[in-house]
């Protein structure tokens, strides 16, 4: 669960749903108030948990899963993955920048 970087403290499973569902990248601490924002690490790992809910798809070719199948699932690993996330955040105060140049 992330710990805000500003007071640090912990932030719980539903505060941290809450708070991210707003799909605002600004994120204000419930204790504190401070601004939070994800962390670029944090985010690398979530986007690789929401793979998860594309795998079937990537599977159905090699293993002709059936539709029905793979509809029923989707609900299924998308919970998996909501549960999950918080587990992931991690929190910093300062906004991160991918950095594609290495220019200064
Ligand atoms: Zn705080």
């Amino acid at each position: 669960m992330p710990n805000c970087d500003n007071c640090h403290n912990k932030w719980n499973w539903k505060q941290t749903i809450k708070i991210t569902t707003t799909l605002n990248p600004v994120m204000t601490c419930p204790y504190c108030g401070g601004k939070q924002y994800q962390t670029q690490k944090s985010k690398t790992k979530i986007g690789f948990l929401t793979t998860i809910v594309l795998l079937p798809l990537l599977l159905q070719p090699f293993f002709d899963i059936p539709g029905a199948f793979l509809l029923s699932l989707f609900p299924i690993l998308a919970v998996i993955v909501i549960l999950l996330y918080p587990f992931l955040m991690e929190l910093s105060s300062k906004e991160e920048y991918i950095n594609f140049s290495n220019d200064k």
